[in-house]
């Protein structure tokens, strides 16, 4: 059977769904296919922060905040030393199970009009179009919104020309009461984890290293004050792993065909940013798919993955290097500004330009000196 669409998605995570919505919005005809049944799971650190969640509300979407989590800053621990920084401007992120966001996005999708189609998986693309299974749909616009190991990168040849340093995480929900207001980072010698509250009974715990080997209990033993809070806490979801890292690609388009979310290059999970770029990228690409101009898109990605990579790549000098954290930390204990300037930094609120007028080049001097 052959059926025809504006704009053909392939994947229905949250950046499919996302650029569904937002093509949509502009009047678009949208289908979607995923070769999984919603709501779908993934391993992930479940956080919003601001930016994201302000991404996410301009799609028109809002989490249920009794299934979800406020949390006013980011705290990071090591072995001895906790400092922390809350957001800008009184902000708050928001986290919540990504089945749940997944609903809501869904959901969402459905009512403004988009044609989802689950358990479907794409087997290849021509310029007019996608094949699924027996039928073929042709269309003017092809996403591939696959995740990070994207078919549609490779179909496009699209990919990077070098590998990005892979990184392996593990998540799994813990049923306690959050502890704190905050996310956390906790900084061991051979990993990290974050510790997300998800709601008022839950906790999603994310552990992330270089070692394939090191799973959650493994990791917890590096991380005394996390490992203290879960001890008694009953776990509720099975490990779930994932790998993460900085992968940037050239190009994000060519021809019909644009990449979107995680297919697009990813940044390392410890920014907490996948989701934000996903969303912000949807309503870009909506608008230079209306346009007819995806170099415009291109633009728009390369400008928007910047600061996230730049941060990766900043947080990350600090993993495995325990007297480097060590350090750190107590120059954010001594100097709390330095620590809120970067939260600042992170989350948009701060251009940066500013960073080297203000004196955080000084205090990141201090840790690094
Ligand atoms: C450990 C970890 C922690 C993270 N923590 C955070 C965090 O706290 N906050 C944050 O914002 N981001 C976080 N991220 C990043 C975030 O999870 C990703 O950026 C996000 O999931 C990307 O969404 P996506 O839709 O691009 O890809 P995915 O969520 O991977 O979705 C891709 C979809 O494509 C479908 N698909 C694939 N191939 C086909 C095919 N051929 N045909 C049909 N369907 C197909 C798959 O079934 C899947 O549903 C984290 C990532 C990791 C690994």
């Amino acid at each position: 059977m052959v059926r025809s669409t504006d704009v053909f998605v392939i994947g229905g995570g949250p950046a499919g769904l996302a650029i569904a919505i937002a093509a949509r919005q502009r009047g678009l005809r949208v289908a979607v296919a995923d070769g999984m049944q919603p709501p779908i799971d993934k391993a992930c650190g479940e956080a919003l922060m601001p930016e994201g969640l302000a991404a996410l509300e301009r799609l028109g979407l809002q989490l249920p905040l009794e299934q979800a989590y406020r949390f006013r800053g980011i705290r990071f621990l090591s072995r001895r030393l906790a400092a922390d920084a809350l957001f800008p401007f009184g902000g708050n992120g928001l986290a919540a199970r990504r089945t749940v966001l997944h609903r809501v996005m869904v959901e969402r999708a459905e009512q403004v009009g988009a044609d989802l189609f689950w358990r479907q998986t794409v087997s290849g693309i021509t310029p007019d179009g996608v094949r699924v299974g027996k039928d073929f749909f042709r269309a003017r616009w092809i996403v591939g919104a696959d995740g990070a190991n994207s078919r549609v990168r490779r179909w496009a040849r699209l990919q990077a020309s070098s590998q990005p340093r892979l990184r392996y995480a593990f998540r799994r929900h813990y049923r306690i009461a959050p502890w704190t207001g905050h996310m956390e980072v906790h900084w061991g010698e051979r990993c990290q984890g974050y510790a997300t509250p998800i709601g008022t009974e839950h906790v999603c715990v994310v552990m992330a290293s270089n070692d394939p080997k090191l799973r959650m209990d493994d990791g917890l033993r590096d991380l005394p004050w996390l490992s203290d809070r879960l001890r008694n806490a009953e776990s509720v979801t099975a490990e779930r792993g994932a790998v993460t890292g900085n992968l940037r690609l050239k190009r994000v388009w060519r021809g019909n065909v644009a990449l979107i979310g995680d297919a697009a290059g990813t940044v390392d999970a410890i920014t907490g940013e996948g989701l934000r770029l996903a969303f912000s990228q949807a309503v870009a690409l909506a608008e230079c798919i209306e346009a007819d101009d995806l170099a415009g898109y291109q633009k728009v990605h390369d400008r928007l993955t910047l600061r996230p990579r730049l941060m990766a790549r900043l947080l990350l000098a600090l993993d495995g290097r325990p007297r480097l954290q060590h350090r750190t930390l107590r120059v954010f204990q001594q100097h709390p500004e330095v620590f809120r300037r970067l939260l600042a930094l992170h989350t948009g609120a701060l251009p940066p330009q500013q960073l080297v007028r203000d004196g955080l080049t000084l205090g990141w001097g201090l840790i690094t000196a």
